[in-house]
């Protein structure tokens, strides 16, 4: 069987400790806009220096793909870190290389050498062995704590920490994995699942997870673009609606799966619609009635059908919540995924949410300190719930 070791396990006093960290921040006017990301490394990176750890901290910023490029620098990143860990931070002007080298040999317990963009080499979203080879000369022992880029096998993910015996999963993997396995593995029922967002297509690895655990009086609530297909697919006329109709066939599947399990399945029975995405008001109608216009969208559930999910949602004791009810990057679109922010913040079962958009809205809403566990992973989260293994945990294990 293959085991982790824990950060506690490692043997960090002056030692090269390289922390990969998800400092994949928005920047605005050269500065860090929103440093949640940051923040969310602090644990490991206080618990490691604590302990005496030389820390060479590593993170890969925006799609460089391969190349320098200056507005992506992690120069912004190294300021903040600085002032949020009060050490010193020192930057090399690239990822490997003899300066790299010479940095990181001088460097003491109590500083902090970041490396540059990981993606200004090309070898880091290719896996690439030499990369990874000349990452693992650098440290003594290696710590993932990534969570965000852990489904993807990148050098620093997944090739590195191969070839660094000494490794473990920094305190917020460690968190993540375990919030997120309270959701896959016998969580308390029922379980609701609540899945909205874009696109059917992105998610339907998810649903029919879900659905294959699910067992009678569970439910799964569906919004957002998501339901507009799922609708369409059931034969309402959705008008200008953002649908994938080549994914039919996939709604059909899944409500066949609910229905041969007894799981319910809440789809939207009231919709908010408009003509235009900028629209300053939406209008509620049913499902149908009247008849869409041409023009006409629907981009947000109906006060109904908040109260449905919301209804279906009190009385859950696990809940995963992945994809926004509807735009609500727009206010006038924001009520429906605001009322199940707010559901999922009043339910007293353990509840999760996960995804980019979602976490955002949560966020926005000031309902994030109202909620179990909110992931800092998208797509990762959504792989694990799908009962995945992610290549940087993977490389993580040892074998016995
Ligand atoms: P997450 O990042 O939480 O996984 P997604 O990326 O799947 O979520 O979807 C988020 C996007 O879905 C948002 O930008 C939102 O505007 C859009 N969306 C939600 N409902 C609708 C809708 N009814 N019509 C068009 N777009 C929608
Ligand atoms: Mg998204």
């Amino acid at each position: 069987m293959a085991t982790m070791r824990e950060l506690s396990d490692l043997d960090v006093d002056n030692r090269r400790v390289f922390v990969r960290c998800d400092f994949n921040v928005p920047l605005a006017d050269g500065k860090v806009s929103d440093d949640t990301r940051i923040r969310a490394a602090l644990p490991t990176l206080q618990a490691l220096s604590e302990r005496g750890a030389r820390l060479i901290v590593a993170s890969h910023l925006g799609r460089p793909k391969g190349k320098t490029v200056p507005a992506l620098s992690l120069e912004p990143v190294g300021a903040r870190l600085a002032e949020l860990m009060d050490m010193e931070v020192r930057l090399p002007d690239e990822v490997v290389g003899d300066g790299v080298r010479k940095l990181v040999t001088e460097t003491r317990a109590g500083q902090i050498v970041l490396l540059e963009n990981l993606r200004f080499h090309a070898g880091e979203t290719r896996n690439d062995p030499e990369l990874a080879g000349a990452l693992a000369e650098l440290c003594d022992a290696y710590v993932n704590d990534a969570f965000g880029v852990s489904h993807r096998a990148h050098a620093s993910v997944e090739a590195l920490p191969r070839l660094v015996p000494d490794r473990a999963p920094g305190l917020l993997v460690r968190a993540e994995l375990a919030a997120l396995g309270r959701v896959v593995s016998d969580p308390p029922r029922p379980f609701v699942a609540i899945v909205g967002g874009a696109k059917v297509s992105d998610k339907l690895g998810v649903l029919v997870a879900l659905l294959e655990r699910f067992t009678a009086g569970d439910a799964l609530i569906i919004g957002g673009a998501m339901a507009n297909t799922f609708l369409a697919a059931r034969g309402h006329d959705m008008a200008n609606s953002l649908v994938e109709r080549d994914r039919f066939n996939d709604c059909k599947i899944v409500e066949q799966k609910a229905a041969a399990r007894d799981v319910r399945l809440l789809l939207p029975t009231d919709l908010r619609v408009a003509d235009d995405l900028k629209a300053t008001k939406a209008s509620a109608q049913m499902l149908g009635e009247p008849q869409l216009s041409g023009r006409q969208m629907v981009l947000d559930i109906g006060p109904e059908s908040e109260r449905r999910f919301a209804d279906a949602v009190a009385g859950a004791k696990t809940v995963f919540w992945n994809g926004p009810m509807g735009v609500f990057e727009n206010e006038a679109f924001a009520q429906g995924t605001l009322a199940v922010a707010r559901a999922v913040g009043a339910c007293p079962g353990y509840c999760v949410v996960g995804g980019g958009d979602s976490v955002a809205a949560v966020n926005r809403m000031g309902l994030a300190d109202q909620i179990d566990h909110v992931s800092t992973g998208g797509g990762a989260s959504l792989e694990l719930v799908e009962g995945r293994t992610l290549p940087g945990v993977a490389a993580l294990e040892m074998e016995d």
